[in-house]
């Protein structure tokens, strides 16, 4: 039987409840879900690579049908790579759209094969990006319900807390 491999990439810096929720959703959907964290970014992050795969595999639960990794290059090379068929992105709003809508026509134009899947941010997360969490933790606000409890650890950790 062939398996429906997914793969979701992105900064992750840091992992939100925002991501999760999509994680989780997208399990329901696939057989495997590969959270695949990008090398290439050209942001200045807060968190290293390696740091932002060691809280993704802490805030998850043990599952065998999820896996973190990292990928550096064109995606659609990553993707057939790991003999994955779809792209996973979340949409927050409509200041998402016009980015993701040129990413999946370029990719697209790059691989046929290759679909990318949007899923809708539940609205309770439909605020919350990886950015705002850096800003309000930086100023020492509270990111409790917006992020794992792993991932404030780090935060606090980050801004010398
Ligand atoms: P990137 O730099 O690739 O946008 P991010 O870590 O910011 O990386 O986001 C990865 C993916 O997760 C993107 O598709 C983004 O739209 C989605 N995402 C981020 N936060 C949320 C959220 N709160 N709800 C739904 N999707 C989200």
């Amino acid at each position: 039987m062939n398996r429906k491999i997914a793969v979701y990439p992105g900064s992750f810096d840091p992992l939100t409840f925002g991501h999760l929720d999509i994680i989780n959703r997208a399990m329901t959907i696939f057989d495997e879900v590969i959270i695949a964290v990008t090398r290439n970014s050209k942001k200045d992050p807060l968190f290293t690579v390696e740091e932002r795969v060691g809280l993704i595999k802490a805030a998850m639960k043990e599952n065998s049908r999820a896996k973190v990794d990292t990928f550096e290059g064109l995606l659609i090379d990553y993707v057939h790579a790991n003999k994955a068929k779809v792209i996973i992105r979340g949409l927050r709003a409509i200041s998402d759209f016009e980015y993701e809508l040129q990413m999946a026509q370029i990719n697209r134009n790059i691989a046929k094969d290759v679909e990318t899947v949007f899923l809708m941010t539940s609205v309770f997360y439909s605020f919350l990006s990886s950015s705002v969490v850096k800003e309000v933790s930086s100023l020492n606000g509270p990111v409790d319900g917006l992020v794992p409890p792993i991932v404030k650890k780090a935060l606090d950790a980050k801004f010398g807390r």
